[in-house]
């Protein structure tokens, strides 16, 4: 199990692994370190014809940080993933993950940028009809894997998120921490340099979100680059992480071992 930890950061996918010539700014100086997974440039999103979702975002998140991003609903948290994994286009300014410019990206590229992000939701997205092996089965399937190659990972990935018993249980069988293992576990079972979590403790009591944590900070600590946004204060000012804080579209603080508020 440590040892499918301990590879997470080395075997990634080829996307990430081949980035664009260093970036450069106007006057041709190197603006990105190679050591950086996500950097945001002044990044404007409008929505037509006039709802400015990011005000002018810039940040830089190296590999291997954990980063929760904090918010008020509305003040532009969901827009951030979404041009993060180039669900949308930013209105200016440059986004690059993975030493990759995303406004460049070709669209024939986007599927493999998805398969180098792993994503956990707060309600889980799994497949009510098919069990925990066959929900993280499926997603390697689509991503072209074969029988032999699935019949290896997925029990060594259900083992990593301590449910390697519940391999036959399909979602309405398994608790709520238990679902959002198996959905950490489809999304880390290709061991994605980024993680992109979006309330993944939304749903859950305190107890089981502080196992949740538990289980992130781990993949974290092997080398998986974590972003999360996250609502639950407690969790926040407890795991003294970095935190951005959005309002109406802006960065109002980015603190390095910060809390859900400015105490
Ligand atoms: P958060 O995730 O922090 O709740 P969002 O990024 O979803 O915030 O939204 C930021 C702003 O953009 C809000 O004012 C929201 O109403 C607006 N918005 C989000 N998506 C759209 C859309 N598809 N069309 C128009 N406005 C949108």
């Amino acid at each position: 199990m440590d040892d499918l930890l301990t590879s997470m950061s080395d075997t990634s996918a080829a996307l990430l692994d081949a980035p664009d010539a260093v970036a450069t700014n106007g006057n041709g100086v190197a603006t990105v370190s190679a050591t950086a997974m996500i950097v945001l440039e002044d990044v404007r999103k409008v929505y037509e014809p006039d709802v400015v979702a990011l005000g002018g975002a810039s940040f830089v998140i190296e590999k291997g940080e954990f980063v929760f991003v904090v918010g008020p609903s509305g003040s532009g948290k969901s827009t951030i993933i979404r041009l993060l994994l180039k669900e949308l286009e930013p209105t200016t300014g440059r986004i690059i993950v993975g030493g990759r410019d995303l406004t460049r990206l070709k669209r024939s590229k986007v599927p493999l940028l998805r398969r180098n992000v792993g994503c956990v939701f707060q309600d889980f997205k799994l497949l009510r009809d098919r069990s925990a092996f066959e929900n993280i089965a499926y997603a390697l399937r689509v991503q072209g894997e074969s029988n032999t190659a699935i019949r290896r990972k997925v029990p060594e990935v259900l083992a990593l998120v301590g449910l390697a018993h519940k391999a036959a249980s399909r979602p309405d069988e398994l608790s709520g921490g238990e679902q959002q293992r198996v959905s950490i576990a489809r999304a880390v079972v290709n061991h994605p340099p980024l993680l992109i979590c979006d309330e993944p403790t939304g749903n859950l009591d305190p107890d089981t979100s502080v196992g949740i944590m538990q289980l992130l900070h781990r993949i974290n600590t092997a080398g998986t680059t974590i972003l999360m946004v996250s609502h639950d204060r407690e969790m926040v000012d407890k795991m003294r992480k970095r935190v951005i804080a959005l309002d109406h579209g802006l960065i109002v603080r980015d603190e390095r071992r910060g809390g859900y508020e400015t105490e």
